[in-house]
C-alpha cells in the first residue's frame, strides 16, 4: 500500500524538488493533494502529471470544480484530507502555521520545510504534535542530518549539535559593502538554489538563527548546546556530539532531494538513484570558520531572541519576514534588514508563546513595529 502525500507550496523550490523525488518513488507514494499560492498554471501542470484527489489555490480566480479549493482554507483542507498520510509543508513564512497544526492534530506526519512556523510557535507546534498524535520530521538539510545521526539513540546520549552554514554570498565582503548590497547580489547564493526569501535569509545568516531555534524545538537541546560553524562547501550538513565525546556528521553534495526523501521514509531508507553520489575527491578541501558577528549582526539578534524565550522568537521571525519583503521590493537597503529586527527587539517585552492567540498577536504586533521601523 502506498502512502498519500500532500504538498503545500508545490510550486516553490522545495515543492518542485519533492515532486522530483516522488516521480521516482511511485510504488511507495501517491501525490494526493497539491496547493499553491498563485501560480495556477504550474499547479495545473503538476496536477495533470500526478493526478491528486485535491488541489487548492490560495489566490486564484475562476471556478474550481470537484476536488479543488480556493482561499486560505485550502491549506487546512489539503493538510487534513483523508487520502493524505504525510503533509509536506513547503510554504514560505508564517502562512504555513495553521496547516501544520491541523495536520498534527489529525495525527499525520508533517515533513516540515516551513521552519518559520516552528520558530514563531515552537512550543505550540511541538505540543500539538504530542497531543494530536502527529509527528514532525524536518526537511531542512541540517536538521535532517542531525536526525540521521541521532536516530536509534536516546536523547540523554546527545551532548551538542553543530549546524553548518555556507556563509552566503557575502562571506568575504566587508560589513560596509554588505550593508549596501543589491537584491541581485543577495540572491546569488554560492551553493544552494532556493526560493528568494530563504536565499536572503542565508545572506544575513538569519536562516541559521532560525535553524538554531528549529533545532532546539526538534531535538530538545538547550540553546547553548546548539552551535553554528561556517562551512563554505556545504558538504557536511551537521555534526552531532554525544556524551562520550564522539562526533558523527552527515555529508553529501548539496541537494534537497535527499533530506526530502528521508523525511518521507524515516526511520527507513529506500533505494533512490536520483541524486549525485558522493565522491570525497570531487568534494575537495573542506574548511570551517567561526561566524563573524560583524558580518552577520542579525544572527546574534536571533540567538538573543531565542534565549529570551516566549514570543521573542515570534517577533524576531515576523520582523525579518517584513524586512526581507521590503528589501526584495527594493524599498530598503540590505543593511536595513538587521537594523529593522534590532529596532523591533530593542526593549521587546516577551510573553508566553503557548497559545495560538498569543503567537498570532505577537506576530501581528511585531509586523506593525517592523513596518514602522524599516521606513524610519
Ligand atoms: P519558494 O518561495 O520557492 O516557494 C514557496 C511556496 O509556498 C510556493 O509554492 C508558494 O505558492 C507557496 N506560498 C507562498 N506564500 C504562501 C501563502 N501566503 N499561502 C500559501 N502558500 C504560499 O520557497 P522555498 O525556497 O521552496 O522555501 C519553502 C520553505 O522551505 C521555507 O520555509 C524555507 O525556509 C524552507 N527551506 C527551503 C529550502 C530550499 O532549498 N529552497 C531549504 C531548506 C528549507
Ligand atoms: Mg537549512
Amino acid at each position: 500500500m502506498s502512502l498519500g502525500v500532500a504538498i503545500l507550496g508545490s510550486t516553490g523550490s522545495i515543492g518542485c524538488s519533492t515532486l522530483q523525488v516522488l516521480g521516482r518513488q511511485r510504488e511507495r507514494f501517491r501525490v494526493t493533494a497539491l496547493t499553491a499560492h498563485s501560480n495556477a498554471e504550474l499547479l495545473q501542470q503538476q496536477a495533470s502529471e500526478f493526478h491528486p484527489s485535491y488541489i487548492g489555490i490560495v489566490n486564484g480566480t475562476g471556478d474550481g470544480g470537484r476536488g479543488t479549493g480556493r482561499g486560505v482554507e485550502c491549506l487546512v483542507e489539503a493538510a487534513t484530507h483523508p487520502d493524505v498520510d504525510i503533509v509536506v509543508n513547503a510554504i514560505v513564512g508564517a502562512a504555513g502555521l495553521e496547516a501544520t497544526l491541523a495536520a498534527l492534530n489529525a495525527g499525520k506526519r508533517v515533513a516540515l520545510a516551513n521552519k518559520e512556523t516552528l520558530v514563531m510557535a515552537g512550543e505550540l507546534v511541538t505540543r500539538t504534535a504530542r497531543e494530536g498524535g502527529g509527528e514532525i520530521v524536518p526537511i531542512d538539510s541540517e536538521h535532517s542530518a542531525v536526525l540521521q545521526c541521532v536516530t536509534g539513540r536516546r536523547s540523554a546520549e546527545l551532548a551538542r549539535l553543530i549546524l553548518t552554514a555556507s556563509g552566503g554570498p557575502f562571506r568575504t565582503w566587508t560589513p560596509e559593502r554588505v550593508a549596501g548590497a543589491t537584491v541581485d547580489e543577495a540572491l546569488r547564493h554560492p551553493t544552494w538554489k532556493m526560493g528568494k526569501k530563504i536565499t536572503v535569509d542565508s545572506a544575513t545568516l538569519v536562516n541559521k538563527a532560525l535553524e538554531v531555534i528549529e533545532a532546539h524545538f526538534l531535538f530538545g537541546l538547550p540553546y547553548d548546546a546548539v552551535e553554528v560553524v561556517v562551512h563554505p562547501q556545504s558538504v557536511v550538513h551537521a555534526f552531532v556530539e554525544f556524551v562520550d565525546g564522539s562526533v558523527l556528521a552527515q555529508m553529501g553534495f548539496p541537494t534537497m532531494e535527499l533530506p526530502i526523501l528521508y523525511a518521507l521514509t524515516h526511520p527507513t531508507r529506500v533505494p533512490d538513484a536520483g541524486t549525485r553520489r558522493f565522491d570525497p575527491v570531487a568534494a575537495g578541501t573542506l574548511t570551517f570558520e567561526p561566524v563573524s558577528a560583524d558580518l552577520y549582526p542579525a544572527y546574534g539578534l536571533g540567538r538573543a531572541a531565542a534565549a529570551a524565550g516566549g514570543t521573542a522568537a515570534t517577533a524576531f521571525n515576523a520582523a525579518n519576514e517584513v524586512a526581507v519583503e521590503l528589501f526584495l521590493a527594493g524599498k530598503i537597503r540590505f543593511g536595513r534588514i538587521g537594523e529593522t529586527i534590532a529596532r523591533v527587539l530593542d526593549g521587546y517585552q516577551a510573553t508566553g508563546a503557548g497559545t495560538l492567540e498569543a503567537v498570532l498577536a505577537a506576530d501581528a504586533e511585531a509586523r506593525r513595529l517592523a513596518r514602522e521601523a524599516a521606513c524610519r
